[in-house]
C-alpha cells in the first residue's frame, strides 16, 4: 500500500538571502515532495523577523530564533531584544517552537570561546523563561557543549543537536538527557568520507528528526548546489538505508518526533477515532508488516464511510483526547487498517488511559509484534486488554505465506501461533479471525481456532454500517 505520510524538515534557513528572489517556488516545491512542515532557525534578530513574517505567510512555516556563533554578531540589546520580541510575537500567534540556532562552533571561531559559551547560557535561560525547546549547533565543540548542557541543564521542553554528527558516545549521551538528534543531507554522503556510524544500528527513530539545512548542505545527488526543503525525502532515503529500517518508518517516527518536540499541531487527512455501532475505533498507524493481497487499505479509503487515510500518526494524548470519555462506548478497539502494535508504547499508553477511565479495550493485530517489538510484549497485555482479535486469515503457513506475504522474517506463522498461545495466558478473551474470503475455507479455519484453543469469527468487510455520529 501506498502511504501518504507526509515529512517535517526541522531546520531550513529559508530566511537565507539565497531564497529571497524565489522562496514562495521553494515553499511550493517542498510541499510538493510532501514535506507539511518547516521550521526556520534565525540567526540573529534581522532574521527572526524575516522569518516570522514567512511563518505568517505559509501555512506549515514555524519559525525559532537565535544569535548563531557563525555569525560573529554580539548579543548587544538590539540583538537580544529583536530575538526575544520574534520569539514571545510569535509564540503568541502560535508560529515559534524553539529557540536557536544557537551553540559553538570552534571550526569557524567567529567569536572566543568565552563568548560563544556566554552566549550559549543565555539562550538556555531564554529557552527556559519563554517554556520552548532549543536548536543547537555544535562544530569541533562536543566537549564544551557537554560540559555546559550538564552544568546548566537541558531546558524543560528539551532541545535537538542539530546536523547530528558524532560517536556512539555522544549519541547516547544526548539520548540520556532526551535531547533529540537530527540528520541532515550530510549522511547522503557521510559514507564515503567517514567510517559508518556506530549509533545507526542502535538508532531510536522516536527521537530522531529529519532537516535540510538548506540552503547548505544538499544532499547527493544535488551536492555542491543550493540545497532546498524539497529534498528532504533523499535524507530519509538514506536514514532508512544506514538504520535498516522501513521508510515508512523513517517518514512517520520522524515527523511525529518533529511534532512532539516542537508541538506542531496534526494534519492527519484521515479519521484517527471513528465510531462504528456503539464502539470507537482508533487508527494509530496505516504502516502494517504484512502485504494482503485482500487488504481493505488496497481496495477502500477506510471503513464505514470514514477515511482512514493518515497523513501522520496521533501520538497517545492526542487519541485520548479523541476518545473522551471511554464508558460512553461498548468498546475502545485499535483498528486494523494498519498493524497497530507497531505502534505499542502507544498503544499501551492509550490503553491504559482507557482502562483508568472504566472503558473496555479490544486490539485489532495479526500477531506480528514479537516481530516488529523483538521481545514477547504480551506479559504487557495483562490489565490493558480486555479482547485480542487476532487476523490470521489463514489455515496453515504456505497459504498464509501466500495470502498475507508477511514482510517480517519467514517465521511470521510460528510468531502468530506464538502470540495467540502466549496473549491467552494474560487476556481474559483472545479470537483469531479471517475476512471472508473463497481461497480460504471457514472449516478449516475453525479447526485451526480449534487447535489452538481459542473461538474463530468470520469477518466481512463490506458489512461495515454506515457510519453513524455519537
Ligand atoms: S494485516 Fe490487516 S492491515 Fe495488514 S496488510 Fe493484512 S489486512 Fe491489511
Ligand atoms: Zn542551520
Amino acid at each position: 500500500m501506498e502511504l501518504n505520510y507526509l515529512l517535517a524538515d526541522t531546520h531550513v534557513h529559508l530566511e537565507h538571502d539565497d531564497f529571497a528572489a524565489d522562496v514562495d517556488d521553494v515553499v511550493s516545491r517542498a510541499k510538493d515532495a510532501r514535506v507539511r512542515y518547516m521550521v526556520v532557525p534565525a540567526c540573529a534578530a534581522a532574521d527572526a523577523a524575516r522569518a516570522l513574517e514567512l511563518a505568517r505567510r505559509h501555512d506549515g512555516i514555524y519559525l525559532a530564533a537565535g544569535l548563531h556563533a557563525n555569525c560573529g554578531l554580539h548579543l548587544d540589546n538590539a540583538q537580544a531584544a529583536g530575538i526575544e520580541e520574534a520569539l514571545v510575537r510569535g509564540k503568541k500567534e502560535g508560529l515559534a517552537v524553539a529557540v536557536g540556532e544557537c551553540g559553538l562552533d570552534y571550526h569557524y571561531m567567529a567569536l572566543s570561546h568565552d563568548e560563544q559559551l556566554d552566549l550559549l547560557r543565555w539562550h538556555l535561560v531564554l529557552a527556559r523563561e519563554l517554556e520552548l525547546p532549543i536548536i543547537l549547533h555544535q562544530r569541533e565543540a562536543e566537549e564544551d557543549l557537554r560540559r555546559v548542557l550538564d552544568d546548566e541543564g537541558v531546558p524543560p521542553r528539551g532541545g535537538v543537536l542539530h546536523c547530528f554528527a558524532g560517536s556512539r558516545d555522544y549519541y547516547e549521551w544526548a539520548r540520556a538527557r532526551g535531547l533529540y538528534i537530527s540528520f541532515t543531507g550530510s549522511i547522503t554522503f557521510a559514507q564515503k568520507v567517514r567510517a559508518p556510524r556506530a549509533y545507526f544500528d542502535r538508532l531510536d527513530l522516536k527521537a530522531a528528526m529529519l532537516e535540510t539545512d538548506a540552503p547548505y548542505m544538499a544532499p547527493e545527488p544535488h551536492r555542491g548546489k543550493r540545497n532546498e526543503p524539497a529534498y528532504l525525502p533523499l535524507v530519509a532515503e538514506a536514514l532508512s538505508a544506514k538504520a535498516g529500517r522501513p521508510l515508512e518508518d523513517v517518514y512517520a517516527e520522524t515527523t511525529l518526533a518533529a511534532r512532539r518536540l516542537f508541538a506542531l499541531p496534526p494534519d492527519f487527512g484521515g479519521a484517527i477515532a471513528y465510531r462504528l455501532r456503539n464502539s470507537l475505533y482508533l487508527n494509530v498507524t496505516n504502516r502494517c508488516t504484512n502485504d494482503c493481497g485482500f487488504c481493505i487499505r488496497n481496495s477502500a479509503p477506510g471503513v464505514g464511510g470514514y477515511d482512514l487515510r493518515l497523513k501522520m500518526e496521533p501520538t497517545a494524548a492526542e487519541l485520548v483526547e479523541a476518545i473522551g470519555d471511554p464508558a460512553a462506548y461498548d468498546e475502545i478497539v485499535f483498528c486494523g487498517y494498519g498493524e497497530p502494535t507497531i505502534r505499542w508504547g502507544t498503544v499501551k499508553e492509550v490503553a491504559r488511559a482507557v482502562k483508568e477511565a472504566g472503558g473496555v479495550v479490544r486490539l485489532n493485530t495479526n500477531g506480528s509484534a514479537y516481530l516488529t517489538q523483538g521481545r514477547d510484549v504480551t506479559p504487557e497485555m495483562a490489565g490493558l486488554f480486555d479482547k485480542v482479535s487476532v487476523s490470521v486469515n489463514a489455515p496453515d503457513e504456505a497459504t498464509y505465506r501466500r495470502l498475507c506475504r508477511p514482510r517480517l522474517g519467514r517465521d511470521a506463522w510460528h510468531e502468530v501461533e506464538k502470540f495467540v498461545a502466549r496473549a491467552k495466558r494474560h487476556v481474559p478473551t483472545v479470537v483469531i479471525t479471517a475476512v471472508a474470503a473463497d481461497a480460504v475455507s471457514t472449516a478449516a479455519m475453525e479447526r485451526l481456532a480449534k487447535s489452538w484453543g481459542v473461538a474463530f469469527r468470520l469477518r466481512r468487510y463490506a458489512s461495515a454500517p454506515e457510519k453513524s455520529r455519537p
